[in-house]
């Protein structure tokens, strides 16, 4: 049993009278529910409001049958996500990570980006949709279970194709996520299927961020860029598309929730609503995403400032503009940084773009994604021994390809 001051029940309600409810009953009841299978724990998701802010604990466990698509077991967490109950919408949407959480599903499973990792080698970082390594619920297991993309029919009760579709999640920013449709008007005299405005200009096996442009688009069924748009009845949120980025591009609010387990929670952002009914109020400067909204993480995505994109282009004899667009910071972009694509577009070395960038090789982790370059004995097909791998990933000839951890650049 959670105690709430009296002072922060106040406060709530003080909040909820501004802009609606806590969306706490957005959250499944997973009770009842068939769980991942006999071999698993049983899934744990409670969702309730604590001030400003909309609390979710869970473990990981999907509340479905598991089918497992990837070598890596399915393993029962301990999550904890605090996210802004009222989201502050920002006047420039901010990118959202390369890699890890940006949201929670209401069945208490976080939400990844549309890209997968960068394994087995750096040059990977493919759509895993597009990839097919995904099971039937757009899920699949690597450190955790996560969903790169999300299905309606695996997310909600009774909701049926072609009617307005309820909240499937929620952005670390707080925004909602709808599934695929909604009401054209405040009448609903029409619903629409939402539809992704970002266009495939290549296969996207790897680097996927580089195989899809945004390209803004008329019809009231485009989204923006972000996968979001304000709906009839004038609140801002997501839909999850069919496409690229399925579910969001970037983040329209600014992101100061997230996950809490094992982490220092940092002080509130001094983020707050805007005043005025929802209005977007002031965006970060320069496109920097918020670094509150890392939740005292380490700062993921360091995007290069104008002067940076200076100077790779004297050191590399470039256009700033072709520069800026390699490494997604030329204006109005939203991409996530990804210095090993950048480098590929540019056409030399990832460290001798680093060092152009002025900027100090980090060393040379033994992740538990990323098996080291050379190494390629870490990797096998699946199917060979499963033991031990850490994640599969797709060869760019569309093998599924596992791996394990690999220790001194030998095989774990
Ligand atoms: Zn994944
Ligand atoms: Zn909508």
């Amino acid at each position: 049993m959670i105690r709430i001051p009296i002072l922060l029940l106040a406060l709530a309600s003080v909040g909820a009278a501004q802009s609606g409810p806590c969306l706490a009953d957005a959250f499944l009841d997973v009770s009842e529910a068939a769980g991942a299978g006999p071999a698993y724990p049983r899934p744990r998701v409670e969702a309730t409001c604590e001030g400003d802010e909309l609390v979710v604990r869970s473990n990981g466990i999907p509340h479905y049958e598991f089918v497992q698509v990837t070598p890596n077991p399915l393993l029962e967490r301990n999550n904890e996500y605090r996210l802004p109950a009222k989201p502050t919408l920002l006047d420039t949407a901010v990118p959202i990570p390369l890699l890890g959480g940006l949201g929670v599903a209401v069945n208490g499973i976080v939400i990844f980006g549309p890209n997968e990792g960068p394994v087995p080698a750096e040059e990977q970082f493919g759509d895993p949709v597009f990839n097919a390594i995904m099971d039937a619920c757009m899920g699949h297991t690597a450190l955790e279970y996560h969903y790169h993309a999300m299905v309606q029919r695996c997310l909600s009760v009774g909701a049926k194709d072609g009617d307005p579709s309820p909240i499937l999640g929620f952005g670390y920013d707080g925004v909602p996520i709808r599934g695929p449709w909604g009401c054209a008007d405040a009448d609903c005299s029409k619903v629409l299927r939402y539809r992704s405005s970002w266009e495939e200009v290549r296969e996207p096996h790897q680097d996927a961020w580089d195989a899809y442009e945004y390209v803004e688009k008329d019809g009231p069924e485009y989204l923006d860029a972000c996968n979001g748009h304000t709906g009839p009845e004038g609140d801002y949120h997501y839909h999850i598309t069919e496409t690229w980025p399925y579910i969001l591009g970037c983040f329209s609010g600014a992101p100061t929730g997230g996950p809490v387990r094992g982490r220092r929670r940092p002080e509130i952002s001094q983020a707050r609503p805007g005043q005025g009914g929802g209005r977007p109020g002031p965006g970060p400067a320069g496109n920097r995403p918020p670094r509150a909204g890392q939740r005292g993480g380490p700062p993921r995505d360091e995007r290069p400032g104008p002067e940076e994109v200076q100077a790779v282009a004297a050191a590399l004899s470039k256009d700033a503009s072709e520069v800026a667009k390699a490494l997604r910071v030329e204006p109005g972009g939203i991409k996530p940084i990804n210095l090993a694509a950048s480098a590929r577009t540019l056409e030399v070395d990832t460290a001798k773009l680093i060092e152009s960038l002025g900027r100090t090789q980090p060393p040379r982790r033994q992740r538990q994604n990323q098996a080291p370059p050379g190494e390629p004995e870490c990797f096998f097909r699946c199917g060979q021994s499963e033991e031990n791998a850490v994640g599969c990933t797709l060869t760019p000839d569309h093998k599924v390809l596992c791996f394990r951890p690999c220790d001194d650049n030998k095989c774990g």
